[in-house]
């Protein structure tokens, strides 16, 4: 590590450490006083003592654009360290968050979902992403002074997949009196184009992340991971997830991955893999498209459920691995382009994965989204770039009303404004979600591992927490989690990046 990174590293330390006081519990003044003092010299203290810790060799972070840049590096325990103990703070913040949206939604307690984790994921998970696990764990309690277990790290990670396939899953099968209303998400607006469709006729992809503004604002780290096995990967990511889970990702044998969730899917197999272990080992592993996809099959557990959207720079080709549960579907193409906006299109993935959903139904958000991409891809045949990509994934034209506005039927979307929600996904009217940032690269930037990234409405529009909050008292519950999304600029971001120094 050079002077420069070890003086960052010590900058963000310092300034990460007056957030990170946990004072458990009220007392009277003196005795808190008294107790937050020596709480803030037991931090200072283990704050040293951590800095020569050996696992955290070669690691650092720096803020930029309203992301969170880390660099890990090294043994699985030493990379899971890393991430634990740099985004301490991250982490700390996003739990009770990701703990608040899964019990609300399944009124289910968290030890359900600790012991789902603990007796159904964990015996599947490969040796090396245990260890990772593991180190986040330690590198999150060293740091902050939580006392978090693996098994509640393990169970966060799994956000995606346990609420709304295991559980929804779960209540059919039990026949779970007053079950809740779980559906599985429709998560983001994406596109992957090659040959005569982009300007320089190699790959573009590009990708906006829908979810709850809850969990999205806080979606803002760029993961740049040299394993010692496998390869290297520039991702974006959430706090203490070992996946990129929205999906963005580039990797160092020249394969481009994102996704969009497949609306109304339902499914689960218990003795499958956890879907976000077998997206980081894919996005790890795979160098080729077939190689992705193999992984990607191998203990398929029907967790979060996606239209898998591919490039390999190498080879110029790009594919849409429509990944459902009893049936899948392998698209591949040397020229052409494939967009995703949360629907299935294979027959018999939608007769057999997704019985509920009516792909003709032009007024409902994927569909709606999906005659957008087709006019919009169409439109742009052949001038598709990075720069363009961008401003695609900002788009507020709704097909279904025929002009501009911004809502839940749009690329870039707003559902807190629409009186309509999105009920495929048991989203009610003016649902607090939507596009929460987005992603573009194309095959020369994917060589480099970079990729722009902008934080918050892919649009630039801001979303404020306050005046939401008091005028929809329906999502009081997310009082304490929910915050102002303000867009932030784009932003370019490379693997090995090392930041300006700060002033
Ligand atoms: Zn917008």
């Amino acid at each position: 590590m050079s002077d420069g990174i070890r003086r960052i590293v010590a900058l963000s330390v310092l300034m990460l450490g007056t957030g990170l006081l946990w004072v458990a519990g009220r007392t009277n003044g003196d005795a808190e006083k008294a107790d937050t003092e020596r709480k803030a010299a037991l931090d200072e203290a283990r704050e040293r003592a951590a800095q020569n810790d050996p696992r955290l060799k070669g690691a650092y972070r720096y803020d930029r654009g309203g992301w969170v840049y880390v660099h890990l590096e090294g043994e699985p325990a030493a990379v899971g360290f890393q991430h634990g103990f740099l985004l301490a703070s991250e982490i700390a913040d996003a739990f009770p968050a990701i703990k608040a949206q899964m019990t609300h939604s399944t009124r289910r307690d968290w030890d359900f979902f600790r012991n789902a984790a603990k007796d159904m994921l964990w015996p599947k998970i490969d040796d090396e992403y245990k260890q990772e696990l593991q180190g986040i764990t330690d590198g999150l309690n060293t740091r902050s002074g939580s006392h978090l277990d693996v098994y509640d790290i393990v169970a966060m990670n799994a956000f995606e997949e346990l609420p709304d396939y295991y559980v929804a899953w779960l209540d059919k099968r039990e026949k779970t009196a007053n079950a809740p209303n779980l559906k599985s998400p429709g998560n983001c607006s994406a596109f992957v184009a090659t040959g005569s469709w982009t300007k320089d006729g190699k790959i573009v992809i590009a990708h906006n992340n829908w979810t709850g503004y809850m969990a999205g604002e806080r979606w803002r780290i760029i993961f740049d991971i040299v394993p010692k096995n496998g390869l290297r990967m520039l991702m974006d990511g959430f706090p203490g997830v070992i996946a990129s889970d929205d999906d963005f990702g580039i990797n160092s044998d020249g394969l481009m991955v994102t996704e969009t969730t497949i609306s109304q899917f339902e499914g689960w197999d218990p003795n499958g893999k956890a879907e976000f272990i077998r997206a980081r080992k894919a996005l790890q592993y795979a160098g080729s498209i077939d190689e992705y996809t193999r992984i990607m099959l191998d203990g398929n557990n029907g967790g979060y459920a996606n239209d898998w959207l591919l490039g390999d720079r190498k080879t110029n080709e790009i594919a849409q691995l429509e990944l459902g549960l009893k049936a899948y579907k392998l698209w591949r193409t040397k020229d052409g382009v494939f967009a995703g906006s949360n629907w299935a299109r294979d027959p018999k993935v939608l007769k057999l994965d997704t019985p509920q959903f009516n792909p003709n139904d032009s007024e409902t958000s994927p569909n709606a989204r999906r005659a957008r991409w087709e006019q919009l891809l169409d439109e742009n045949k052949g001038k598709l770039d990075v720069e363009l990509a961008e401003k695609l994934l900002g788009d507020h034209f709704d097909t279904f009303d025929k002009k501009e506005a911004a809502n839940e039927r749009t690329l870039c979307g707003h559902v807190d404004i629409s009186p309509r929600g999105v009920a495929i996904w048991a989203w009610g009217p003016s649902y607090p979600g939507g596009a929460v940032q987005g992603k573009a690269s194309d095959s020369t930037m994917a060589q480099q591992l970079r990729f722009f990234a902008r934080m918050g409405h892919p649009c630039g529009g801001d979303f404020n927490a306050k005046p939401f909050l008091a005028s929809h008292p329906d999502y009081a519950w997310q009082e304490p989690y929910l915050r102002d999304m303000p867009a932030g600029p784009w932003t370019e971001f490379h693997a090995g990046e090392i930041p300006a120094p700060q002033r």
